[in-house]
């Protein structure tokens, strides 16, 4: 019988012409005129699932459905929950795209197609290593494939799917398969995101605009109160300087500080993928540490006054601006955005009105970058890559993974294949060809290595031999 890389390496051109397929369906979520589309997607990797073995059923929500595909190992095998989604952006803006957005075009050694990274590829293959191990017979764990087809809309309904049905599902670990490697050959594991408080701000002195001339000097201009107010938000030293924001953030742990300065983040390319943008934030941490541990507050947008061609001698009557805090762990959104609201209204003077409403509160996501989860994740990686996975933080917020960590269990792990720069919801966007087979080996291996069954291939693979030995552990 043929090992489960052997399968995966035989059946490639195969699973290279399923994920063509996948990506041929527009499932585009945010447009009604795609819903067909996106039911037809769904039917498609449920099939897709049922063909590979596993016992694949499509749920209904309120909107897009959900698909899941089961495998049963036992019940003394541990459960493995891996979440994805099938849907995808608009491809606008279409001219900028050298290929048909919907149409998977290898240019040198990329995919390029809407949903190549996001998240289509990713779906392929967790389906791919799963049909693999079940050819191999060698898929010792309890596995649920939990592909959604609303995550670009936000996933309104997959957060009450899964509280309903957490029992059921009963998993020890859960991964989010929708997230990108630390950089080529550099796989990584995410246990942290950000939260997020967001809040809208509305500075008022009067019903409608004055002429400058005749009231300006005479009555208060929102537009300068506003910005009075926004530029108060921070100190000299970059930090926050709302009252209380940072009383539940914990200092940063010295090991992982240690760590992360020895995984080689690259603040030249990181300022050049910010557009050439100068680095600054938080005096006292570095820029990785700024973006993947500390919290932080930024202007959105901001508009008051005639901002059209020409003048307009005009005093606003409002101005408004929008305020994003991304969020540390011990964090939590809703106290800060009531924080938020008393730091404005203290600086507001008398006789001007202000609103502060809070739109969307997230609490961060953070799992145990030492967990049994992220151990064995580590030596599955690298297995297949030859070197030692990274274990970082992302910036950005992730609802889905806090859900799952507090809905069904703590140990979860945001491990995806896609590389930094994919072009993600933008033209263009691209994965490697090799990631496909690679991430299919590494999840097949973490199937064993997550059954205490690592014994079973005990092959290192090619790339092993560009292991560096130096390299510290991370943790
Ligand atoms: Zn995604």
């Amino acid at each position: 019988m043929p090992t489960a890389d052997e399968h995966l390496s035989r059946n490639l051109p195969e699973i290279l012409d399923a994920f063509a397929e996948l990506v041929a369906i527009p499932s585009i979520s945010t447009d009604p005129a795609h819903r067909e589309d996106v039911r037809r997607a769904a039917d498609w990797v449920r099939a897709r699932m049922e063909r590979a073995g596993l016992d694949a059923r499509i749920h209904e929500t309120t909107g897009h459905p959900l698909v899941v595909g089961r495998h049963h190992a036992g019940a003394e095998a541990p459960t493995l929950v891996v979440y994805a989604h099938y849907d995808v952006q608009p491809p606008d803006p279409l001219e900028e795209w050298r290929s048909p957005p919907f149409e998977l075009t290898r240019t040198g050694d990329d995919f390029v197609a809407r949903g190549a990274a996001d998240d289509k590829a990713q779906v392929v293959l967790q389906i791919a290593a799963a049909e693999a191990a079940l050819a191999a017979g060698t898929l010792p764990v309890n596995l649920v494939l939990l592909f959604e087809g609303e995550e670009e809309i936000g996933s309104p309904g997959l957060t009450p799917w899964v509280r309903e049905h957490a029992g059921e599902l009963e998993a020890d670990h859960a991964v989010i398969a929708d997230s990108m490697m630390f950089g080529a050959r550099r796989p990584s594991l995410i246990f942290g995101m950000r939260g997020l408080a967001y809040v809208e701000i509305e500075v008022r002195v009067g019903d409608h605009d004055l002429h400058s001339g005749q009231y300006g000097g005479a009555v208060p201009n929102p537009a300068l109160i506003l910005a009075r107010i926004l530029a108060s938000f921070h100190d000299e030293r970059g930090r926050v300087a709302i009252e209380g924001f940072y009383d539940d953030v914990l200092p940063l742990d010295d090991e992982l500080r240690r760590v992360w300065g020895s995984i080689g983040f690259d603040d030249g390319a990181f300022a050049r993928s910010a557009g050439g943008a100068a680095l600054s934030g938080e005096e006292g941490f570095a820029t990785h540490e700024r973006i993947w541990a500390r919290p932080c507050l930024d202007v959105n947008g901001m508009v008051a006054g005639y901002t059209g061609p020409g003048k307009k001698t005009v005093l606003p009557a409002v101005a408004r601006a929008k305020v994003s805090c991304r969020l540390a762990p011990e964090q939590d959104p809703e106290r800060i955005v009531s924080l938020v609201e008393r730091h404005v209204r203290k600086r507001t003077p008398d006789g001007v009105r202000v609103n502060v409403h809070g739109r969307q509160a997230n609490r961060p996501f953070r799992s145990d970058p030492r967990g049994p989860l992220f151990e064995a994740a580590a030596r599955a990686l690298g297995h297949v890559y030859g070197v030692e996975p990274v274990r970082i933080a992302g910036g950005g917020t992730l609802p889905i993974a806090r859900d799952l960590a507090e809905l069904l269990t703590p140990s979860v792990a945001v491990l995806g294949f896609a590389l930094p720069g994919a072009n993600m919801h933008a033209p263009n966007e691209w994965i490697p060809v090799e990631q496909i087979e690679l991430g299919a080996r590494s999840m097949v291996r973490l199937y064993q290595e997550l059954a205490g069954a690592q014994d079973h291939d005990p092959s290192p693979s090619a790339a092993r031999s560009v292991r560096d030995p130096e390299r510290p552990h991370p943790g």
